[in-house]
Order: structure tokens, then sequence, then C-alpha cells
């Protein structure tokens, strides 16, 4: 098996931010808040954090928050809005509750109906979509059960019924698709494998074989993860690899948590004050 190329991920996801004010940049804004964060915390769980300037990543960060907050996006049937257009997904369940849940302020919004509309969106296999009826999808999945957990509602699941459509979405290579008949991508390794631990049944899939095609999938050369062997690299599935193998216990990696998406130290920090 190949080995974690540290360095050359760290130097990779420093020369993309340092990118701030070029083309793609600019155009990619909407996501560039999401970039801080899959950057920030695959150099956090390398235990490289220190390489970037805090302050300067702070202020900027600090320029994106708006006046308004997020139990206003909470509708009557406990479903989240993504803004105030109105978007209704279980993307925005996991966002609003996630977020709360680190600010220790859940108590702002109705958690019960909250869980009421994210279990109204679980399907017969088991998984969930993004609203009632919606086709299971491992992304979906993952905030759902996410949510689940951080709010204490587990028993919602049925945990093997799930646990036997995620584990089947390990395909040859070792790699997980989102949906059967796709093909596998690293970021899956996320998706699915966050749910497995949090059901309990991540024992049912190879974890060396998933190990294995997600460091595949790094630029050897000039650092960075891709979505398949050879594919062109990127900070999303950078972050989403380096978090799979932190949940697999690859040697030198911080734990990362399965519901919240952060590194353990960091969720200790903020919710229990460790
Ligand atoms: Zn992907």
């Amino acid at each position: 098996m190949g080995e974690l190329q540290v360095e050359k991920h760290v130097k990779y996801i420093l020369a993309v931010e340092k990118r701030k004010d070029d083309f793609e940049s600019v155009v990619m804004e909407h996501l560039r808040l999401n970039g801080v964060y899959w950057g920030l915390t695959t150099l956090d769980i390398l235990g490289k954090l220190d390489a970037v300037d805090q302050d300067e990543v702070i202020s900027w960060v600090m320029q994106c928050q708006h006046k308004d907050d997020i139990a206003g996006l909470q509708n009557e049937d406990g479903s989240f809005s993504g803004d105030m257009w109105g978007e209704v997904d279980t993307r925005f369940s996991y966002i609003a509750i996630c977020s709360l849940a680190l600010m220790r302020q859940l108590d702002k919004i109705d958690v019960g109906n909250a869980v009421k509309y994210i279990v109204s969106c679980k399907n017969v296999d088991g998984g969930f979509g993004c609203t009632p009826g919606a086709e299971s999808h491992a992304g979906q999945i993952f905030c759902c059960v996410g949510a689940l957990a951080i709010t204490g509602s587990l028993h919602h699941v049925d945990k093997d019924l799930l646990g036997w459509w995620l584990c089947e979405r390990q395909v040859k290579s070792g790699g997980l698709n989102g949906r059967p008949e796709k093909l596998p991508d690293v970021c899956y390794s996320w998706w699915v494998l966050s749910s497995l631990i949090l059901i309990g049944r991540v024992h049912w899939i190879d974890k060396e074989k998933l190990a294995k095609f997600i460091l595949d999938c790094q630029d050897k050369e000039k650092g960075g993860i891709s979505d398949r062997p050879d594919d062109a690299v990127d900070v999303f599935h950078t972050y989403f690899g380096v978090a799979g193998l932190s949940l697999l216990e690859y040697p030198g990696l911080k734990p990362i948590d399965p519901a919240y998406a952060l590194p353990v130290s960091v969720v200790n920090k903020v919710i229990l004050g460790k």
C-alpha cells in the first residue's frame, strides 16, 4: 500500500489558499467558505494547522457573517430552508443542527420537530433522501444519520437494514459509491464510512481495501487527492480522503468525529469545554 504524502498535501492546500484573487477563486466565491473549512480541517487532521496565519483566516471568515441567524430558517414542519430563497433539503437540517450544537444553542429551535422531519425522509431501503419520498443517497444519509446522532435520536434508524445498503456501496477496487450502479468516489469514503461508524456497522466493509483506494487517488508529485485514481485533484476530495483515512485510523492522523465532521479535539473543546 502507498503512503499518505502528508507534506505534499499541506503544500497543495497552502497553494490553493494563496490563490484568493485569481479568476477561478472569484468565480467560485460562493464555495470559498467551504474551501476554508475543507483546507483548515485537513491541515488540523494532518497536525499542520500552524502552517496558516490564523488571525488572517478568522478575520476573513468573520466578514462572511450576516445579522440573521440559523433558527429563523426552520419551517413549521420541522424542516430547514437553506437561505431566504427557501429551498428545503435534509442537508440544511444537518447544517442547522450541527452548527447550533457547536454553539450550544439547540434550544433555539424545535428539535423534536426537526427530528420528526428527518425521520419522514426515511425510505423502505433504510436510507434517507433530501425530502420525503426522495431516493436514498449516501450524502443525504450522512446528513440525516449525523443530525440524529447529534440529537440523541439514532433509535429511529434501522441499523441492520441501513448497514446493508451502505456496505453494498463498496465496489471491487475497494472504493465506495453514493448510489447503486455509480462509480466509486473518494468523497463517499466520508459519507458512507461516517454513517457506518455512527450505526456501529463499519466492520461490514473491507477497511484496508478502502484505505488503499484513497491512497491510490493521491497526486504523489504535486499533492492533493482526486475523486478517482488519475483524475485532477481538488481541496474537496483532499479533505474527504484525509478525513476518510482518519476514520480508518490511518497512523499519524488526528481522529475526526463522524457526526460533527470536525477533529475530535475541536468537538471536545467547543461542546464539552475540555
Ligand atoms: Zn466526489
